[in-house]
């Protein structure tokens, strides 16, 4: 046998004998190592501890307390599931199983029915019996007929068996645990052991391939780790997430509903949720409005050749929807972006260099055709609405009204409290600069100017190359949802392509036209994002001026002081409070719990003493006692709360 040449991390080289394993290179280095080591990543691939070595590169030793540790256990947690499982349902099919960011999943098709969440313990049983006596997870790798044979029957498995062996020389890398056969890639632990903690955590479907044309499989979730105390943190971090799921919350409080039935990603909002969206809407229109924004409503539907034009048709297709053939040759789109309609108003005018900046803004409904499995309650959504906003600025004015859109931005950040965020500032790719907008000079200069402009404001920032837009550099807040993804909120970006594909002008001061500059920016992002945002912040206790209902009034006995009770609600509405009475026949106590989980900020309860003295008992939401005041004081107390913002 030869000889293989090894580089470490630290660039040490050293030689073996070709065929040497992960784990004899560990025991070579210290056996501490080799106890805590799990497997290997050669030449940036996770592989078997136990896998052959057979060509020179580099090797990093994966051991247990690292995120590649983890990957390994949770590949041995993915096949042990569906080991277990193909013992438990001999009939059922299986599909690709893989790692998550928290965990592992297989994807089963259960020929008898599927798997429901109350078989968990049956399955995790069958599960525990194959750690107590260690099974051996075998690494073979088959030629695509002896693969072929190993899954025969079923027909996702062979599929896949299919597509490796064409791209990998008719070889198929399997792993064996028992009698199941795992053709998906990933390295794994040795043996079943290591497994010992785990936690199935449920069942969810998900297309084959993720394409919604094809079957829905079952796909199962599941997690493990090395320590009781890390698998008791993911647990907690779960049910955490759950109680601030927009979804969850969106179900409970009656804010919104989608029905795959009527339109998968297409949102209905409920009064509640609507009461939600209006109160935004009419903030930010009058936020932008006092900030030179100039508002305007534009159609949803345009000409096809509009987006020709702007580009969207080459470079955006797959996300939008396809177009109506309207029968007369005339070819109706949908929109998945406001910008060409703002142009058109643009373009409606000549503009001078004395009518720039022009800030045309609108909450423009748009359509995107996202993946089926991307979609995510109101977060990812089909059909929305933005709050959308076109600035059109000479050069020179850059800088000032990235300054100022920033500071409109942070101003509407400190109003809905929001304070778990990071800016980004994304710059092309240096390395690829043919995917970009074609102006070396133009590149250069407009990232140091958005830089230099953070700097002067003195916000903190981190740069990403590769993350800017075809038609210029931006700015984008990242921000963190209850499922632990990252996603953008607010997003300024300068375009430099779009003013040239319109052929737009401005006459400047010398008298000639010139090119003007475009930045989009979305302060709000979209109602639908924005809304799912708030709602997991918030935890679905929305402050007293967001809150779709912001206060209750419970009399104590309907036929003695429910007239008093309509006086007062008939005293808020005309402040435009959103008040309601509970005059159902329950008794009170119940009557304030049912506030309370509805998270209505204000609860007033009226008996005979309030009635004699013009006077409310108030609780408030989170809170146990309850204040005896006067009607008047109430009244300035909440209004003073709902104006707790700043308009302009
Ligand atoms: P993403 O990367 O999230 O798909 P994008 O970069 O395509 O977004 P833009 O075209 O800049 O997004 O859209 C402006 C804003 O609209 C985004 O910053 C985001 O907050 C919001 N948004 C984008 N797509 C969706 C969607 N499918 N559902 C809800 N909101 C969305
Ligand atoms: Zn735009």
């Amino acid at each position: 046998m030869g000889k293989i040449k090894v580089t470490f991390p630290d660039g040490a080289v050293k030689e073996f004998e070709k065929g040497i394993t992960t784990e004899a290179i560990a025991k070579t280095i210290s056996t501490s190592l080799a106890k805590k080591a799990v497997a290997g990543s050669f030449n940036d691939q996770l592989i078997d501890y136990q896998q052959e070595l057979v060509e020179d590169g580099e090797l990093k030793i994966i051991t247990k307390d690292s995120s590649e540790g983890l990957q390994v256990l949770w590949q041995t947690g993915a096949i042990l599931l569906a080991s277990a499982l193909s013992e438990l349902y001999p009939e059922m099919h299986f599909g690709e199983g893989n790692v998550t960011e928290h965990g592992f999943y297989f994807d089963t098709d259960n020929v008898d029915g599927q798997i429901a969440e109350t078989e968990f313990e049956k399955i995790s049983q069958k599960m525990k019996e194959y750690v107590k006596a260690n099974k051996t997870i075998e690494y073979k790798n088959l030629s695509e007929k002896e693969a072929l044979a190993a899954v025969d029957g079923d027909p996702y498995r062979m599929e896949l068996v299919k597509e490796i062996a064409e791209k990998n020389d008719g070889h198929v890398a399997v792993h064996i645990l028992e009698n199941f056969v795992d053709v998906s890639r990933g390295a794994k632990l040795a043996s079943t052991k290591g497994v010992k903690i785990f936690q199935l955590l449920s069942v969810a479907g998900a297309y084959w391939k993720g394409v919604s044309s094809n079957p829905m499989l079952q796909r199962v979730y599941g997690t493990s780790f090395f320590k009781q105390k890390d698998l008791d943190a993911e647990l907690k971090r779960r049910q955490e997430a759950r109680e601030r799921d927009h979804r969850v919350i969106g179900n409970d409080l009656d804010l919104f509903f989608v029905d795959p039935k009527v339109g998968a990603g297409l949102p209905y909002w409920m009064p509640k949720g609507a009461t939600i969206r209006r109160t935004i809407e009419r903030y930010i229109i009058d936020k932008e409005v006092s900030r030179g924004y100039e508002h305007v409503y534009t159609p949803v539907l345009a000409n096809l050749d509009l987006y020709k034009q702007s580009g969207h048709w080459d470079h955006y297709r797959e996300d939008m929807f396809p177009p109506m053939d309207m029968g007369d040759g005339e070819m109706l789109e949908l929109r998945p972006m406001n910008c060409p309609s703002h142009i058109q108003i643009y373009n409606r005018h000549i503009r001078s260099y004395r009518d720039l900046p022009l800030r045309i803004a609108e909450l423009g409904m748009m359509h995107r055709y996202e993946k089926s499995g991307a979609l995510t309650g109101l977060s990812r959504v089909r059909e929305m609405t933005l709050n959308d906003g076109h600035t059109f600025v000479t050069p020179d004015q850059i800088e000032e009204e990235f300054k100022q859109t920033l500071q409109l931005m942070v101003s509407v950040y400190k109003d809905f409290d929001i304070t778990d965020y990071r800016f980004r500032l994304s710059y092309r790719d240096p390395n690829n600069t043919h995917k970009y907008f074609d102006d070396d000079e133009m590149w250069e200069k407009s990232q140091k100017m958005l830089k230099a402009a953070m700097d002067d404001l003195d916000l903190d920032y981190y740069e990403a190359e590769g993350e800017a837009a075809f038609y210029g550099p931006k700015l984008d807040v990242q921000t963190k949802t209850a499922l632990g993804g990252e996603e953008t909120l607010s997003t300024i970006q300068l375009d430099f392509l779009l003013p040239e594909k319109f052929d737009l002008h401005y006459i400047g001061a010398d008298g000639e036209e010139h090119r003007p500059v475009m930045i989009h920016r979305g302060i709000v992002s979209t109602m639908e994002r924005f809304t799912a945002y708030l709602t997991e912040i918030y935890k679905g206790a929305f402050p007293t001026w967001l809150a779709p209902q912001q206060v209750t009034i419970i009399p104590v006995k309907n036929d003695l002081h429910l007239q008093y009770c309509e006086q007062l609600r008939d005293r808020l509405v005309a402040s435009n409070v959103r008040v309601n009475i509970d005059a159902r026949n329950e008794k009170m106590g119940y009557k304030v719990r049912q506030a309370q989980v509805n998270k209505i900020p204000y609860i007033l309860v009226v008996g005979d003493k309030e009635v004699a003295e013009d006077g409310v008992a108030v609780r408030r939401y989170g809170q146990a006692n309850s204040k005896e005041v006067s009607t008047s004081e109430f009244v300035s107390e909440i209004l003073a709360d709902i104006a707790s913002y700043s308009r302009n």
